[in-house]
């Protein structure tokens, strides 16, 4: 099969397309041929590095949907020729975590192209666990794109517990994470607020369902005091954003934190944290029913899930400097 081996850890230049072995699925596992693949930031910083991958040549693509197309010992309920979506998420499968499906806690928890063989190749070999139906209707570019932001935002909101009514702030609208959880807040009727340094994203949150917007450089919680203060705020932003995202919130508020684009420090002043009785949620990625709730919103129509621009799978590199540009509004996406 054709796959982009990342050579380096120099970034987009050290993709190259090479013929390697086409994977056999082991017992347990699919081997599903890609239609669609969708960029992820996650593919950006491991080609940077951040994480290495353990290593090299590697394949990386965390998202992807196609047909099933080889089938290993012991596998039942998938035949080949299925449409499926890929659920990203790797664990060990037997540990007490995984037994309470709280896998993101799992030692072993991975994501697909992070430390696994992902999704940059014609085909990809899977646990049988970690293939859903394609729905019908869902068109291949989503099916392919929409998994790891919006499963991601879909924990963080329910980790959260964003009740209908309650009023969320979403910080750095233009990234994958933060526009799912935009959609997702809309759809649970909550009053939804966004800050991005670009006008265009900010109104293209207003055009989706957000109330308003502010710039991610300003005392943007002057104007959240204004509307009464954030219930919830979402944040992946880091240090750029966190001394306004901490003020944004009203007393009992909780910040789900699943990332920090701008870095990995901030400072906290802790009587804010107790005279406020604020919450700070680690989350990280989604279990597989979180997966394949996430699945189901996007597919009824429920939370929309924009894809920005389809590439040729041969032009990877293009679709990642699309990507790393951020001028980018839903996601880049590779189809074969
Ligand atoms: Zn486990």
């Amino acid at each position: 099969m054709r796959a982009w081996l990342l050579t380096d850890t120099t970034g987009i230049d050290a993709f190259t397309l090479e013929e390697v072995d086409t994977p056999e699925p082991g017992p347990g596992e699919v081997r599903v041929a890609l239609r669609t693949t969708g960029l992820n930031h996650l593919d950006l910083w491991v080609a940077q590095g951040l994480p290495a991958p353990a290593h090299l040549p590697h394949i990386l693509g965390a998202d992807g949907a196609g047909v099933v197309d080889a089938l290993g010992e012991g596998v039942d309920g998938i035949e080949v020729g299925d449409e499926v979506v890929i659920d990203p998420s790797l664990s060990c499968g037997s540990c007490d975590r995984c037994l309470r499906e709280e896998i993101t806690q799992c030692d072993e928890f991975g994501i697909l192209g992070e430390h696994h063989t992902g999704t940059f190749a014609e085909y990809v070999v899977v646990p049988a666990g970690n293939v859903l139906p394609k729905p019908p209707g869902l068109s291949w570019e989503v099916a392919g794109s929409f998994g790891l932001v919006t499963a991601t935002a879909l924990r963080m909101i329910e980790r959260a517990r964003l009740q209908k009514g309650e009023t969320v702030l979403v910080c750095g609208i233009g990234g994958g994470v933060s526009a799912a959880a935009m959609s997702i807040a809309v759809a649970r009727g909550a009053r939804v607020f966004v800050t991005s340094r670009s006008p265009e994203k900010i109104q293209w949150a207003i055009d989706h369902g957000a109330e308003a917007g502010f710039d991610s450089a300003s005392e943007f919680s002057k104007d959240m005091a204004e509307v009464g203060g954030a219930d919830v705020v979402i944040e992946n932003v880091g240090p750029a954003t966190w001394k306004q995202s901490l003020r944004s919130l009203k007393k009992g508020g909780r910040m789900a934190i699943c990332g920090a684009t701008t870095g990995p420090k901030v400072e906290l002043t802790l009587p804010v944290l107790w005279f406020k009785e604020l919450e700070l949620i680690g989350s990280t990625m989604a279990t597989h029913a979180q997966f394949a709730r996430a699945l189901h919103l996007v597919a009824s129509g429920q939370v929309e899930a924009p894809v920005d621009s389809v590439h040729d799978f041969d032009r990877l590199p293009d679709a990642l400097r699309r990507l790393e540009s951020g001028e980018q509004l839903g996601k880049v996406v590779l189809a074969r």
